[in-house]
């Protein structure tokens, strides 16, 4: 049996889950009147090992940590997957229990975007820079009213973001930047399976076949990288690359050497440093993933 102990300080709090914003801001500021530091981990829920990686990350820079939960109509275009996005809310909520997470903050869409919301924010700078914003010209917007409103609703000391998105870390960085917002974007490695695949909510979509076939983006990425620091031709480089993945049975949308902080298109090694950034379809499924060079 494990000691309790008396004090109502020292119980293991157990993970509180908000819905309305009056009981988010109400948690918020009871820890920041007991001096306590405050990480929000955004999330679209389907929770995988990479996002419980940023609640980790959240752990050791905050003494309380909040995960938000919200699967944002802002950010899909009408024929992207919003109905059908995985929702995986029991095993969610265990996940985070077993990591002790204070709160979850679970909005409903009306909360969120009550009638008559009227506002979107259009960032420039890295969301404009020729990658996901060609393909999904909605998305940064989305994206970034999203995260502006769950910055200045929880207004934490940190939040932290996964480098698997790599063009979305750098725009929201560069929009908690730009707004002045109080919070210090916290960037984390991506996450992958064993076999290199990155984990993402959206692997659920592939079918055996793709799974087998998935890690391919991550093998090449990596090929590219060695190459490049070999000084080889980086146009060709890419051009190989590419084929390859074609010839896996991808469409790619893109594989493209950018800057890694201003994702500028770069040409030469010495230019850099580089992040290797990759968008393919695979079937129905749309995976991106990046590593740096
Ligand atoms: P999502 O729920 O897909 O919107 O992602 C929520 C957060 O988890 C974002 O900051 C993502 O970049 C991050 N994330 C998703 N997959 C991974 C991964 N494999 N490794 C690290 N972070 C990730």
């Amino acid at each position: 049996m494990t000691r309790r102990s008396k004090s109502p300080a020292k119980k293991p709090a157990k993970t509180q889950v908000l819905r309305t914003i009056s009981a988010l801001r109400a948690w918020a500021a009871r820890a920041r009147a007991k001096d306590e530091t405050v990480a929000l981990v955004p999330t679209m829920g389907a929770l995988h090992a990479g996002h419980l990686g940023l609640v980790r990350l959240a752990k050791r820079k905050a003494s309380r940590v909040v995960v938000s939960i919200f699967v944002n109509p802002a950010q899909f275009a009408p024929n992207e997957d919003f109905s059908s996005y995985p929702r995986t809310w029991g095993a969610d909520l265990a996940a985070l229990s077993q990591l002790k997470v204070d709160a979850i903050w679970a909005p409903s869409v009306a909360t969120m975007y009550p009638e008559g919301f009227a506002i979107r924010i259009e960032p420039g700078g890295p969301a404009v820079a020729g990658l996901e914003d060609k393909f999904r010209p909605h998305f940064f917007g989305g994206v970034c009213t999203v995260v502006a409103k769950l910055l200045l609703q929880v207004t934490p000391d940190f939040a932290t973001f996964g480098e698997k998105d790599y063009q979305q870390l750098k725009v929201v960085t560069a929009m908690a930047r730009d707004l002045d917002l109080p919070t210090e974007i916290v960037g984390l490695p991506t996450v992958r399976e064993k076999d290199g695949l990155a984990m993402s909510s959206r692997n659920a979509y592939l079918s055996a076949d793709e799974r087998a076939t998935a890690p391919t983006l991550h093998r090449v990425l990596k090929e590219c990288a060695v190459q490049i620091k070999e000084r080889r031709p980086m146009v060709d480089v890419l051009a190989v690359g590419r084929a390859k993945i074609e010839r896996e049975g991808f469409v790619v949308d893109y594989l493209e050497a950018r800057h890694a902080e201003t994702l500028v298109p770069i040409t030469d090694l010495k230019n850099g440093p580089i992040r290797l950034l990759v968008a393919a379809r695979l079937g129905r499924t749309r995976l991106i993933d990046n590593v740096g060079v």
